[in-house]
């Protein structure tokens, strides 16, 4: 499969790639890791005429304590995120997520910046910052904004980054000594989600159970209420309208939820 002709543009800088997206508008895409963005235009899904590769934007590969917060740059890839020792200590349920993506070609290419902006209702990275409660921040032309993850995903691979934005970094609140919990069945080896269940510091996330990832706001209400682990887990597929595919239809995957969130708390309680 061979994608449609575009003109190739690599950026230096943040600033170069900001330009090159200012002077292209709608017409361009950010070029991260590829693993997302070129099969979709080899499958004719997406058809930018200007491609803006960041790839060895070096300032994007760093991650960082910054006080209670570990910033991870744009560009850091699955592989660098799940072997990171500042990850492991502070962010333990990202580096199970980002161990769990794909096989080791795509963890070595594939970043966290791109897989949050692809934004795919399925995916590992979303789940996981959307269950830690992390910051996404956007760099454009004219300003820097800090989007809080309930309002970064907006729908089948929409979010909140404008076509003249960069992501930048994600910032994560330091999750070191709080339990955890990361579940996602697959049908395959190296596949997305069937459904996926992450959980820390009370808040539980979902994968596969809507148009993006979601809250589970029902099952987290319950367990903060004290009803413990199988009355939350009862309530996790409330308000949600999973995915229908070949993998699953509604029924089934919300049994998967709800199977799925009783063993991500009963792990994150130290009960399981
Ligand atoms: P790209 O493909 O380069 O870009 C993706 C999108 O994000 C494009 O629209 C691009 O313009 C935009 N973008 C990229 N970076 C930025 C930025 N910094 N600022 C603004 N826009 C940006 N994912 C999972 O979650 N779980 C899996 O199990 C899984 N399995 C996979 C198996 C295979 C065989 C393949 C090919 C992919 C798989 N993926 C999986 C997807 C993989 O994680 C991708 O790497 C990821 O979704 C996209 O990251 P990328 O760096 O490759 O982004």
């Amino acid at each position: 499969m061979i994608p449609p002709l575009f003109r190739y543009e690599r950026a230096g800088s943040v600033e170069q790639a900001l330009s090159l997206l200012a002077e292209h508008g709608d017409e361009a895409k950010v070029l991260a890791g590829g693993h997302s963005l070129l099969p979709m235009m080899k499958l004719r899904l997406a058809n930018p005429a200007v491609l803006v590769d960041i790839g060895r934007i070096a300032d994007l590969r760093q991650i960082r304590l910054d006080g209670d917060q570990v910033v991870i740059g744009a560009l850091c890839t699955h592989a660098q995120i799940a072997s990171s020792a500042v990850i492991g200590e502070h962010l333990p349920l990202l580096a199970r997520a980002a161990g769990m993506i794909g096989d080791p070609q795509v963890r070595h290419r594939g970043t966290i910046g791109g897989s949050l902006v692809h934004a795919d209702p399925k995916a590992d990275h979303p789940l996981a910052a959307l269950a830690s409660g992390a910051t996404i921040v956007v760099q454009g032309s004219q300003a820097r904004r800090e989007i809080p993850s309930d309002e970064f995903f907006l729908g089948y691979f929409t979010t909140a980054v404008e076509p003249d934005e960069l992501l930048v970094e994600v910032r994560f609140p330091s999750a070191a000594g709080l339990g955890w919990g990361y579940e996602k069945l697959v049908a395959r080896s190296n596949d997305w989600a069937v459904v996926g269940v992450a959980t820390v510091g009370g808040r539980i996330a979902l994968a596969a159970m809507g148009d993006r990832p979601l809250r589970a706001r029902g099952a987290e209400e319950a367990l903060a209420a004290g009803l413990g682990i199988q009355a939350a887990a009862d309530r996790a597929a409330e308000d949600t309208e999973p995915n229908v595919d070949i993998s699953g239809d509604v029924e089934y995957r919300s049994h998967i939820a709800r199977v799925l969130t009783r063993r991500a708390l009963a792990a994150a309680t130290g009960s399981g």
